[in-house]
């Protein structure tokens, strides 16, 4: 079994252009060590957050907030009692947002989810990411189901909007689906703009119109973040583009078409494949539970697609 990590990031302000951390692993002692903390009992408040012992770790039936030690000395997160209700306010927006994707997307998360707050994350305070590693068998390394773990980690302005929590919890949820950067960004976006009103660009004036062709003359958006792709890691553009084609497909096919999609998937085990979920997947998938052949779709945003 090879441990796997992968991340997935939102840049909050677009100055900060630090890259995510690609590859790498997570160790097997900090899978071990994580297991164990999740046993510590925690004392039920009536805010119905519940404190760790150390007065910086705080959990409620679906969230584990994580603060780092650093905190004591930042204005507005010094005391128990301050960060107990950073994380109340976290928790009803993060709340809100888990219902969001359920109720457009179908996933749900079955395990607790972790966020790690600290006062700069790679730097800044309005960085965030989500890393999720799972493990893997054969010699293809297939995704054992339900082995994936997620971890959001949040600055502190990151933490402080809600658009930034709805979209890195989005990516707590899908991470299990090793879905290409274009259409899990895509699906991100969209909670951070519908649900969260994010005001990062302008999402109105975004279009499913390729924003550029590679040599091939294929949309440049497809292979965003892959090996061969020519867009920054970060850039309002992609994320509106990736928004703009998720839209979209739910405006044609109908506002059940991704939760039949995430249905399917968990049906037939396809996410589970060495390498995720491929655009091949995608469109079968999509095609079969909208009854209608939605390659001409991604034809006509030229993409490179499959012969099915
Ligand atoms: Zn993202």
């Amino acid at each position: 079994m090879t441990p796997r990590l992968i991340t997935a990031c939102l840049l909050v302000v677009a100055a900060v252009s630090a890259g995510c951390v690609k590859g790498g692993g997570l160790s097997h002692s900090v899978a071990e060590r994580r297991r164990e903390s999740q046993v510590e009992t925690y004392e039920v408040a009536a805010a119905g957050l519940g404190a760790g012992a150390d007065g910086y770790t705080f959990r409620n039936e679906r969230f584990r907030f994580e603060y780092d030690p650093g905190f004591a000395s930042v204005a507005g997160y010094e005391t128990e009692d301050a960060r107990r209700a950073r994380g109340v306010e976290a928790s009803e927006v993060l709340n809100g947002g888990y219902a969001f994707v359920r109720d457009i997307f179908g996933i749900e998360a079955n395990k607790l989810l972790r966020v790690v707050i600290a006062p700069t994350v790679r730097g800044a305070a309005n960085d965030a990411y989500t890393t999720t590693s799972w493990r893997e068998i054969g010699r293809e390394g297939r995704m054992v189901d339900g082995s994936e773990e997620s971890v959001m980690h949040f600055g502190k302005e990151a933490f402080e909007s809600g658009a930034v929590l709805a979209h890195e919890m989005t990516h707590t949820l899908l991470n299990a689906y090793r879905l290409p950067a274009w259409f899990a960004e895509g699906i991100a976006t969209l909670v951070e703009v519908d649900y969260a009103k994010s005001a990062r660009i302008d999402y109105a004036d975004v279009s499913i119109a390729p924003i550029g062709l590679d040599e091939n003359g294929h949309n440049v958006i497809q292979t965003w973040r892959g090996h061969a792709s020519e867009l920054p890691e970060r850039s309002s553009e992609t994320y509106g583009s990736a928004y703009a084609i998720i839209r979209e497909i739910r405006a044609r096919y109908g506002p059940n078409v991704y939760p039949r999609f995430f249905r399917d998937l968990r049906e037939t085990g396809a996410h589970l494949a060495g390498d995720g979920v491929s655009l091949g997947v995608i469109i079968r998938t999509l095609s079969r539970v909208s009854g209608t052949d939605v390659a001409p779709f991604f034809v006509g945003i030229e993409f490179d697609v499959p012969d099915l």
